[in-house]
């Protein structure tokens, strides 16, 4: 029987078997007393992991792209002006959901693989009346990773909302929602949090609550609407289950045990953790003569990684991959989709893994007709590990 290959996609990842196991728990009442003691704890870490003490979160089924359009639908109304840090893929969607609700995405892009400078985002937002600026703070097509505290300063500095897409970084990637003044943060559970596909997370600041109960026009989708589902959540953290649509109790249950498992390694000791794969992973890069998509270290993801193809080595190459025991992606940004490949390296991922992907890429690299000395790449990794 064919091993099962080892997950190393940007999400969904390699989920721990505690988180699997409450999937495979008998579905309790969304209305029984002690599932509203898991929901509620799951609320209350999930103020933790986003560093956000005094902000509101709302889990609610669905995937990322509806995490996005309750951030947006809440805030933005018809009209309004919304900066967009565009980094890729990811950008151009908030885009095109903005413009669904009728507001003014102005986007503010840089050549592939660089990051738009802050006296560009600053020039856009002050341009005008700017009701939001929305930012991906690590864009999955790129593997682009944005300075949020600095964005957001910009932001407040010129009253806008600050809306940050975190699907692949948040719970991976450091993030002080409260200190550094986010308003909207927001993920899905398939990532750095740790659980399958299924799960739309956002917290919103006080600021944001405020600019939604007091919007001019109503939500026009009565699923998006705060408004419907702040007593929803707000019961479940009192232990008092209230009904508005039917939670994913499972997914609830599970993402309740991957946010308890975070909380417990610290999510400062997570963040590090995540650095550290990211430098062995770049170790291996260099020693491999392959050049991530980011034109620098500074801004590339420590959850995953965006290669170029080197000469000679084309799309089939994640075929190989997979042939070698490990999943990886393909290209997304329309630009240069068949000219890299994609690594996703979050959620438990350590040194195991890492080697193990190494080693399997360096194969699929010697089969894709590369010469390569197998081994470096390991061994350059290995180095980082080892350095404690
Ligand atoms: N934003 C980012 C940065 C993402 O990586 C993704 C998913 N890859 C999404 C939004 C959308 O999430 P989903 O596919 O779960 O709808």
């Amino acid at each position: 029987m064919p091993k099962r290959p080892l997950l190393m996609i940007p999400g969904p990842i390699e989920f721990e078997p505690e988180v699997l196991a409450a999937l495979a728990t008998p579905s309790p009442s969304h209305m029984d007393i002690d599932f509203a003691k898991v929901f509620g704890r799951a609320l209350v870490r999930m103020r933790e992991v986003f560093q956000a003490p005094g902000g509101q979160p709302f889990v609610i089924a669905g995937t990322g792209t509806l995490a996005m359009e309750l951030a947006a639908a809440n805030v933005v109304e018809a009209g309004d002006r919304v900066v967009v840090v565009n980094t890729g893929f990811f950008g151009d969607r908030m885009g095109r959901i903005l413009e669904r609700l009728g507001a003014m995405p102005e986007h503010v892009r840089a050549a592939l693989g660089e990051v738009p400078s802050l006296e560009a985002i600053e020039k856009a937002v002050s341009s005008g009346p700017c009701k939001a600026l929305a930012v991906t703070h690590v864009d999955t097509s790129t593997s682009i990773l944005t300075p949020v505290e600095a964005i957001a300063k910009i932001g407040k500095k010129h009253g806008a909302l600050v809306i940050v897409d975190g699907v692949c970084a948040t719970g991976g990637e450091a993030l002080k929602q409260d200190a550094w003044g986010v308003d909207v943060a927001l993920t899905a559970s398939q990532k750095a949090i740790g659980v399958p596909p299924g799960l739309a997370l956002v917290v919103a600041s006080k600021a944001a609550m405020q600019v939604a109960k007091t919007r001019k026009t109503r939500v026009a989708s009565l699923y998006l609407d705060f408004g419907e589902w702040l007593p929803i959540m707000e019961g479940y953290e009192k232990g008092a289950p209230l009904y508005f649509a039917t939670p994913a109790v499972n997914l609830v249950a599970a993402l309740d045990v991957s946010l308890g498992r975070i909380c417990a390694e610290g999510i400062d000791a997570r963040v590090a953790r995540h650095e550290r794969v990211a430098l062995a992973f770049r170790a291996a890069w260099r020693a491999l003569g392959l050049a991530m998509l980011p034109k620098s270290d500074a801004i590339a993801a420590h959850t995953m990684s965006a290669i170029w193809y080197p000469d000679g080595v084309d799309p089939a190459f994640v075929g190989r991959a997979r042939e070698e025991g490990v999943v990886l992606a393909g290209g997304l940004h329309p630009d240069a989709k068949t000219k890299y490949f994609r690594v996703g390296h979050m959620g438990s991922t350590d040194g195991t893994e890492t080697v193990a992907t190494i080693a399997a890429i360096e194969r699929a690299l010697a089969r894709s007709g590369r010469r390569v000395e197998l081994g470096v790449g390991v061994a350059a990794a290995q180095h980082v590990f080892a350095k404690g």
